[in-house]
């Protein structure tokens, strides 16, 4: 059998090869299994088995917190709590005492049936702890059957994980690939904050994995390869060597400005949306944020988040913020990017904002309010013309009454926000170039399904070059947020172009500061100016 590449959603950044250990996932037996006479003791076992659960999580968070992961802890502590909800534990004996379902079975059922009414909830805070009560009735149902989610070193394949899983898991996971589970999962953030390569939502083809096969997790793109050719594997184990050394050293350098070998200073900033992912930029030298995706943190909400909830889940990452940059963007909805409460919309970005009025300034009265105390910088998500900032600062103006206004720059990722981005950069205050909807929109390719982003086309360079010039020539910074700021060859060519801040996944920050401080700023101008000329750009003074 040749490579066979299973497709999902990147979680956590990193490419590793390894072994697949599965999570075993028993099936469960009839109900009437167990003799009416034995059901009492038999809901005593599976009482006794969510005691040994509730006591093997708080282990997990006592070693947590003495190795200082207080983050963590907590959220592994909620587990704690599940595992003693008094409505699990009814709903557990029900089944056993009702429905006859042994008690491995009945613990794992009735963590199921309580995640599905989690996941149903409006508040995205209490649906993301669906897959926290599947690991707490697994944990427990694991027990009684004598099963054990230990495993020697390897890449873990499994339909969902608790956070309490890849916490205890971490030391011999090199990798994790779920079928299920999303990007802001509890799992995800700690896997990222663990620097462990991720991919999730992969599909139930994910679980056809055996034990022991050969597979690749590739966090950076989203994909699981099965039966990787020797050459493929010999280079996912190189690559993950490599990035151990390079981020040790990235955090040894963090102090060290991102300056090229001819004295350009470039502001290396972080695309962060989570605590896990901040802290991780800040041990790598990050010099704020400049790129907080909103709208990841409310994907699986069933209805537009209230003020209140929007503001409890920017606010613990915006206040470790104090007196830094903090660049929040809007919701971009839309897309790939669309929650239950709005499918079937058509628009995308800073448009579907537009068209609730109520919604936005309530977005943005959050945003203001979880970004106090920071150098709070906001950023408006596919722009088509300068008329989209200008209706962003009115509806600002009304929420702030009179108070001191954060900076308001523009996402520049659509052709037409390029061309217009004179204009724009005079309505602005920074403007941010997205790359990677750039490209794909620029040379027609569908994003959710595309395996390239050409940013070098020379029809996509043309417009980065146009947008620098036209945040040079209003005299505002120009931000590349999208991921050509930390790939090795576009990453001279964007900086040559004249770029002064670069954002990037956390996990790339260091990496990113060490290219800058190799680079001739000279050189760079010079190759970013040779590949426009070759492409036929004409009209470019400075370039
Ligand atoms: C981009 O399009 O380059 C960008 C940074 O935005 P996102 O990837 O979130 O669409
Ligand atoms: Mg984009």
């Amino acid at each position: 059998m040749g490579e066979r590449a299973l497709r999902g959603v990147s979680a956590a950044p990193g490419v590793v090869a390894g072994e697949a250990i599965v999570l075993a996932r028993a099936g469960l037996r009839a109900s009437g299994a167990v003799k009416r006479a034995d059901r009492t003791a038999e809901a005593e076992r599976a009482r006794e088995a969510l005691r040994f659960a509730t006591e093997e999580l708080e282990q997990i968070v006592a070693v947590l917190r003495r190795g200082g992961r207080e983050d963590d802890a907590d959220i592994v502590e909620t587990g704690v709590l599940m595992a003693m909800d008094p409505e699990l534990i009814a709903r557990v004996e029900t089944l056993v005492v009702d429905a006859g379902l042994e008690a491995a079975d009945a613990l794992r059922e009735a963590a199921e049936q309580t995640a599905l009414e989690l996941s149903a909830l409006p508040d995205p805070m209490l649906a993301q702890r669906a897959d926290d009560v599947r690991s707490v009735g697994r944990r427990a149902s694991a027990h009684l059957l004598g099963e054990t989610v230990s495993a020697s070193q390897g890449i873990l394949i499994a339909d969902s994980l608790g956070p309490a899983d890849v916490a205890e898991l971490a030391p011999r996971v090199q990798g994790i690939a779920l079928a299920a589970g999303g990007v802001t999962s509890h799992a995800a953030i700690v896997a990222r904050s663990l620097g462990l390569p991720m991919v999730v939502g992969v599909g139930a083809d994910l679980l056809e994995i055996v034990d022991g096969e050969e597979v690749i997790i590739d966090g950076d793109r989203g994909v699981v390869v099965r039966s990787p050719d020797v050459e493929h594997a010999v280079r996912a184990r190189v690559d993950s060597d490599k990035r151990r050394l390079a981020r040790q050293t990235a955090i040894a350098r963090r102090l060290e400005p991102a300056e090229t070998n001819d004295g350009r200073r470039v502001r290396v900033l972080a695309n962060a949306s989570t605590l896990a992912e901040l802290e991780e930029a800040t041990r790598q030298g990050a010099e704020g944020v400049g790129l907080m995706r909103t709208e990841l943190l409310f994907l699986e909400a069933t209805e537009w988040p209230s003020l209140d909830e929007q503001v409890n889940v920017m606010r613990p990452v915006l206040a470790r913020l104090l007196g830094q940059i903090a660049t929040v963007r809007l919701f971009d909805f839309g897309g790939d990017k669309t929650p239950p409460f709005l499918r079937g919309i058509t628009a995308r970005g800073i448009e579907v904002l537009l068209q609730r009025p109520e919604q936005m300034k309530r977005h943005l009265q959050a945003v203001v309010e979880a970004g106090r105390g920071a150098r709070l910088r906001l950023l408006v998500p596919m722009v088509m013309s300068a008329g989209d900032i200008n209706a962003v600062r009115s509806m600002l103006a009304v929420v702030l009454g009179g108070g001191d206004a954060p900076l308001v720059g523009a996402m520049i990722e659509t052709p037409e926000a390029a061309h217009a981005s004179a204009e724009i950069a005079r309505q602005s205050d920074f403007l941010s170039i997205g790359t990677n909807d750039l490209t794909q929109l620029v040379l027609g390719l569908d994003r959710e399904h595309s395996r390239k982003a050409p940013v070098m086309d020379p029809s996509v360079l043309s417009l980065i070059a146009k947008t620098v010039q036209a945040g040079q020539g209003a005299g505002i910074p120009v931000d590349v947020c999208g991921e050509a700021g930390s790939d090795s060859n576009s990453l001279p060519v964007m900086v040559g172009l004249g770029v002064d801040e670069l954002s990037v996944a956390s996990a790339r920050v260091g990496q990113v500061r060490q290219w800058i401080r190799e680079l001739s700023y000279a050189d760079s101008s010079r190759e970013a100016q040779n590949l426009l000329q070759q492409a036929g750009h004409a009209g470019s003074e400075r370039v």
